[in-house]
């Protein structure tokens, strides 16, 4: 064998020899570590059960990242409850008819969003609805509907466009005495999504929060499945509770109704959402599921769509982009759906 014809071998092995170590290392399953997941005991906030799930590379993380959300929306509830009387919203509803009040960030941000959102359904979502609210408590407790001239009198005190917001310093101040806002309606989706952020922050690759009936997900499940909710059948508490399940990422879902709160004068029911304008509880829909893209517009719209009943509330649904809608009418079990709902249902 001559020199050349050795070289030629000893270069042709050792590009064979690459060659098969290059395919050996592609073929090879990588040693990935899978993310494990966590969820947290229930919890009590905001005068409902939360609950939350992460997906994290270790269960350090998760569980950081569950304690950050949870904390996130403790901070949230002690900012807008307005049941407690040391909250921001508390000092808000106390004063601002006689001073503007100047109140922090998240506060300011969710007041904001929430006057976008009244002019965006027309004021069938309006966080002024407040007096209206305590007077159909007091009506309850008394067992005697509401007179027309106590209602005529709250017309007074109700309505967005009363609402002044200063974002030079943050301050919030009421044109008319009396007012109070009340952000039942948003609150929870927005805490949702505060605490998906916080999540995310901390390292959680994936995860739910479940404030009440809003949810915030992120990511995909463990198993690489998107995350299942199920839409609760209103007439059935016990058994065949569970009309549809809707499969989900990166979406939150939010369900308001009648069926769970409710006031009840002379034995008949009277839903806990009212139509600000005509100072009236919100009855012909019994269940109102939305599917949009965070859990503040979710909340809201299940909120104005049970307020705008069928037809107009999906009018509005169908102006909104990625956004769907799963209704269930007051005394029937009929469930009507978005025109792209189906793509949402759990097969
Ligand atoms: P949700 O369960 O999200 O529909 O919120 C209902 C709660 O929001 C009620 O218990 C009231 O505190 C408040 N609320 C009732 N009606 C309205 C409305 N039209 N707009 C905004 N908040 C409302
Ligand atoms: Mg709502």
């Amino acid at each position: 064998m001559t020199k050349r014809q050795l070289w030629i071998l000893r270069i042709g092995i050792a590009a064979s020899l690459l060659v098969f170590l290059l395919l050996r290392s592609f073929s090879r399953p990588q040693k990935t570590k899978r993310p494990i997941s966590l969820e947290s005991p229930t919890k009590i906030v905001m005068n409902t059960i939360a609950r939350i799930v992460a997906v994290a590379p270790d269960e350090k993380t998760a569980k950081l990242s569950i304690d950050a959300a949870f904390e996130k929306i403790y901070r949230l509830e002690t900012l807008m409850n307005r049941y407690d009387p040391s909250s921001q919203l508390s000092q808000v509803n106390l004063l601002a008819a006689k001073q503007p009040v100047k109140v922090d960030k998240d506060l300011f941000d969710i007041l904001q969003q929430s006057v976008y959102y009244s002019k965006k359904t027309g004021g069938a979502f309006d966080i002024t609805v407040g007096p209206l609210v305590d007077l159909w408590k007091k009506c309850a407790e008394a067992n005697s509907m509401p007179a027309d001239k106590q209602l005529e009198e709250i017309k007074k005190k109700i309505g967005f466009q009363r609402l002044l917001l200063d974002s030079n310093d943050f301050s919030v101040r009421f044109v008319a005495e009396g007012m109070k806002l009340d952000l039942g309606a948003i609150a929870k989706g927005y805490a949702a999504d505060k605490a998906v952020n916080e999540m995310k922050k901390c390292g959680a690759v994936a995860g739910l929060v479940e404030i009440g009936g809003q949810i915030g997900c992120f990511g995909l499940t463990e198993e690489k499945n998107k995350w299942i909710v199920g839409i609760r059948n209103p007439a059935k508490q016990k058994d065949n509770r569970i009309i549809d399940k809707i499969a989900v990422s990166n979406m939150a879902v939010s369900t308001s109704g009648d069926y769970e709160r409710f006031y009840k004068v002379a034995d008949m029911r009277f839903s806990h959402i009212f139509n600000p304008k005509a100072e009236k509880s919100a009855n012909e829909l019994t269940s109102v599921t939305i599917i949009a893209p965070n859990g503040t517009e979710a909340d809201v719209l299940a909120t104005a769509v049970s307020v705008l009943g069928a037809e107009k509330g999906l009018d509005l649904i169908e102006k909104t982009e990625d956004t769907e809608a799963i209704l269930i009418k007051t005394g029937s079990s009929e469930i009507i759906k978005s025109s792209g709902a189906e793509q949402y249902l759990a097969k």
